[in-house]
């Protein structure tokens, strides 16, 4: 090909974005109109197992190849846009005790922003992948008015991760730990059943919204209880964990038992809400993970309880939105590359 051809965007610049999970990284380019040029899932083997230095290395490679796929330049690229699992901090420092992902001693403490940074050449803005998917649900639902709207996202997986934003940018706190909204703390009535127990999270507390709305929440808190209810359900011969991971299936052919899980789910969604509702009043209301895979009238199903376990007043009700976050596996490579071309605009 010559050299007219390969040029996408000739006549502006990009960003690219890099999403680094457990086992993938899935990359894609943003053009300074706000056009992404991938549409669809490109991933390479993250290698976080293998430490720090091959993972790099592995982000590199997405970097490079993601270039390559869609013939941008290098030269066009102003800025790249990285995120994580967390813990970590703002700046992409991953937590001193490590993580799920990042469990080797190598990791702890490790900057992988930095890391990055260093390797390319090249600005590297970090976000963790909640904040991320957070970010693209917000631009991708506002567009153009994103900069002048405000939204909260919930994303249900094996904890519950998500983001605030705030005129546009994600709200990231003094140490980098805003937006934990799993680790709220909500009020219980009308979630739980009388006598079941109050549920506990990972992170010590009891009661908050990851230990009702999430894959571990529901291994480790709402199943237990909900078999002694149902003792003859199929899943009650399964190990626990495989149990967990099946029960959307069932939701998805409404299961009793499965429902009646999904909806405390759903409603300790909306009490969350309820609280960003009297905290940050956002325009919207993003709801992401799993259950945007889920079987259509599934999912609307619970957006629909999310939405009515949702305490607005009237003249929040005349203005907010409740959405599911768009395309769930790119979102936080998405996200990313928004953070990326924000900060460049931003200068
Ligand atoms: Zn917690």
């Amino acid at each position: 090909m010559d050299q007219a051809e390969s040029v996408r965007t000739p006549s502006s610049w990009a960003v690219v974005g890099l999403d680094n999970g457990g086992t993938c990284n899935n990359a894609t380019v943003l053009d300074a109109t706000g056009q992404f040029l991938v549409d669809h899932l490109v991933e390479n083997p993250s290698r976080v197992l293998d430490g720090p230095e091959s993972a790099v290395e592995a982000l590199a490679d997405a970097f490079t190849g993601i270039l390559e796929l869609t013939r941008t330049p290098r030269s066009l690229i102003r800025a790249v846009g990285l995120d994580t699992p967390g813990p970590a901090s703002a700046n992409g420092v991953i937590s001193s005790k490590g993580a799920t992902n990042f469990n080797h001693v190598s990791w702890h403490g490790f900057d992988i922003r930095g890391a990055l940074e260093a390797r390319l050449g090249l600005p590297v803005v970090y976000n963790n992948d909640g904040n991320a998917a957070a970010l693209y649900a917000h631009h991708q639902h506002f567009g153009a008015a994103a900069a002048a709207n405000s939204s909260v996202s919930a994303i249900v997986g094996t904890g519950l991760g998500g983001g605030v934003v705030e005129a546009g940018a994600v709200v990231r706190g003094a140490a980098g730990m805003a937006g934990e909204l799993g680790h709220v703390q909500i009020p219980l009535h009308g979630v739980l059943e009388d006598d079941q127990p109050v549920p506990r999270c990972n992170c010590g507390f009891e009661g908050d919204v990851e230990s009702v709305a999430s894959l571990t929440g529901i291994k480790n808190n709402l199943l237990p209880y909900w078999l002694t209810r149902f003792p003859e359900h199929p899943l009650a011969s399964e190990p626990i964990s495989a149990a967990a991971k099946a029960l959307r299936g069932y939701a998805e052919k409404d299961d009793a038992m499965a429902l009646a899980v999904f909806g405390q789910q759903a409603k300790a969604i909306g009490k969350l809400f309820t609280i960003a509702a009297n905290f940050t009043d956002p325009a919207a209301y993003f709801l992401g993970g799993g259950v945007v895979e889920a079987a259509p009238h599934f999912r609307q199903w619970f957006l629909n309880t999310v939405r009515e376990s949702t305490s607005l007043r009237d003249e929040q009700k005349a203005v907010a939105t409740f959405a599911l976050v768009p395309d769930r596996d790119m979102a936080g490579s998405r996200g990313a590359a928004v953070a990326a071309l924000n900060a460049v605009i931003a200068g």
